[in-house]
């Protein structure tokens, strides 16, 4: 999370034009919250949302601003363009890190107090087998292909300072939960088999010469459960395997290729 504070000047324009800010929008959705949260900190805010314990929340310059009941008064700050950029008084976000608080207001935001659905409450951040068996409708191919390279997306070179090296994680780490959500909708088959195969020789491409920094190893623990997937494919439809071909003769960054040509 990034500090964001408000000048004198924003302030001063705060007290004085509160009705010029009601056109205030956030450009972040629910899921973007939702992929770029864990689960601890996305279900907490969730409770502080639904227990009507955000009080006073305001549009004002550039963002919002409310105050969170807990075991104080917090006073917490989220920008309109990302809801990383934030500021609460808690424990945790004077240590500059995305608390339940500052997530709990961005609900708030995109959601303007409506009930959440149980859909709403639900992260699909973790890759799991969707137990289905089958091959892909041809024309929903392109679109998943799509959606697969915009998620890719987050997944980028850094060449940015120490400084956003937060930041920087956590778009990596939204990149694969991204992609879990898309690659646990797929049934076992062929087209499913090379649409994650073909990922995963995108990523490793990445990792090895694309200037990814996978220091935490978000990417390569993404790879290896991908991996698993694909041999979930290959005991649910044995001719998914077909698609391994493409690993003939390839040697990927730290081997993970071995478990699918043995
Ligand atoms: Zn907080």
């Amino acid at each position: 999370m990034q500090k964001m504070y408000l000048s004198p000047r924003q302030n001063m324009l705060e007290k004085i034009m509160p009705s010029n800010f009601e056109n205030i929008r956030p450009y972040f959705d629910l899921d973007k919250i939702k992929f770029s949260t864990d689960e601890k900190t996305f279900q907490r805010a969730v409770g502080i949302y639904e227990s009507r314990k955000i009080k006073e929340f305001h549009k004002v310059f550039k963002g919002f601003s409310a105050k969170v009941a807990g075991t104080t008064i917090y006073d917490v700050f989220v920008s309109m363009k990302d809801f990383n950029y934030a500021d609460c008084n808690c424990y945790l976000g004077q240590k500059d890190y995305l608390c339940k608080h500052v997530v709990a207001v961005a609900i708030w935001a995109v959601m303007d107090g409506k009930k959440l659905s149980k859909e709403d409450k639900k992260q699909h951040n973790n890759l799991s087998f969707s137990g289905l068996v089958g091959e892909i409708d041809p024309n929903k191919i392109a679109e998943l292909k799509k959606k697969i390279t915009e998620a890719s997306r987050y997944i980028k070179t850094y060449n940015g300072p120490s400084k956003i090296w937060f930041q920087y994680q956590n778009s990596l780490e939204e990149g694969c939960n991204r992609l879990s959500a898309l690659f646990s909708q797929l049934p076992a088959s062929k087209s499913s088999a090379k649409l994650v195969l073909d990922t995963l020789l995108k990523l490793d491409r990445k990792l090895s010469h694309g200037g990814v920094d996978d220091s935490n190893g978000t990417v390569g623990e993404f790879i290896s459960s991908c991996v698993e997937l694909l041999i979930d494919f290959r005991k649910a439809d044995p001719s998914s395997a077909i698609a391994f071909k493409a690993l003939k003769n390839t040697e990927t960054c730290f081997g993970w290729e071995k478990p699918l040509i043995t």
